[in-house]
């Protein structure tokens, strides 16, 4: 269990959990050549640019609720994910939210995805997505995979090539690690056969039952850019995979009145000069 709870202390800044800022948000990068600054649960970029709307293999939706920035090289290597889906025989990858222009906290949705380095993309493989217009993109809902009682993937819509995708974004070059919902981790465990090197790079986390979570490591040059820990050796399907599960049998906390604050995010001082700057 304790192996546990660490790896879930290591991992609670990548999670998509609520963080808050008083931070106002700019809706333009700020200029120059890229730079990230600060740590998963509180930093900022530089130099940003957007994923496009439409790419080969690639689409993003939810435009109206979702922010599209990151470093140039998580854009290309998504990008560079999209086309390997596609040679693969997928359908178009559905790509949610990434950063802000100038990254901090995306109120009320995540505690990460601060600094352009993380992205969020649906596990959606029923296919075909031919290529809809924004407006429709909006509305698009993807089905969870998990089944209601946590402990298994749904075998209705649970298929082959959702391997095939998390394989994929689990060996694009510069991946830290793919945040999946215990649930699918434990059926990666069961039906991957082969090489499974990879899997060590698959990481189980609350949610994430309806898309993955790609998180990047620091881009080469980004010196002022912390990384996280590297994920700890071997495929993942040991303890620290049971724990999660031995949660499920515990009840619920009580809950505490009034509901405690979530502590606001400060910033460096170079990511509050970048978020002040016109
Ligand atoms: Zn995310």
């Amino acid at each position: 269990m304790r192996a546990g709870l660490i790896l879930a202390g290591l991992l609670v800044l990548l999670s998509c959990g609520v963080a808050t800022a008083q931070t106002p948000t700019k809706t333009t990068p700020y200029p120059g050549p890229a730079r990230i600054i600060g740590t998963d649960g509180a930093g900022c970029i530089a130099g940003a640019v957007r994923l496009p709307d439409a790419a080969p293999g690639m689409q993003t939706i939810r435009q109206s609720r979702s922010t599209f920035w990151g470093h140039p090289d998580v854009i290309a290597a998504l990008q560079d994910l999209a086309k390997r889906a596609q040679a693969a025989g997928l359908p178009d990858l559905y790509m949610n939210d990434i950063s802000l222009p100038r990254g901090g906290p995306l109120q009320g949705i995540h505690a990460s995805h601060q600094r352009g380095v993380d992205a969020d993309v649906w596990l959606d493989v029923a296919g075909p997505h031919p290529v809809l217009p924004v407006a429709e993109r909006d509305t698009i809902e993807p089905h969870t995979l998990v089944r209601p009682d946590g402990r298994g993937v749904d075998a209705a819509y649970w298929r082959k090539e959702h391997i095939t995708l998390i394989r994929l974004a689990a060996t694009e070059p510069g991946i830290d690690r793919v945040l999946v919902n215990p649930a699918i981790k434990q059926q990666l465990c069961q039906e991957v056969s082969g090489d499974r090197s990879w899997l060590r790079r698959v990481r189980p986390w609350y949610g994430h039952a309806t898309h993955m979570h790609l998180h990047f490591k620091c881009p080469a040059g980004q010196s002022e850019c912390v990384d996280q820990a590297p994920p700890p050796p071997g495929d993942g399907c040991d303890d620290t995979l049971a724990w999660w599960f031995q949660q499920l049998d515990k009840p619920a906390p009580k809950p505490t009145s009034p509901p405690p604050k979530p502590k606001p995010v400060i910033l460096p001082a170079a990511c509050q000069a970048i978020m002040a700057a016109p």
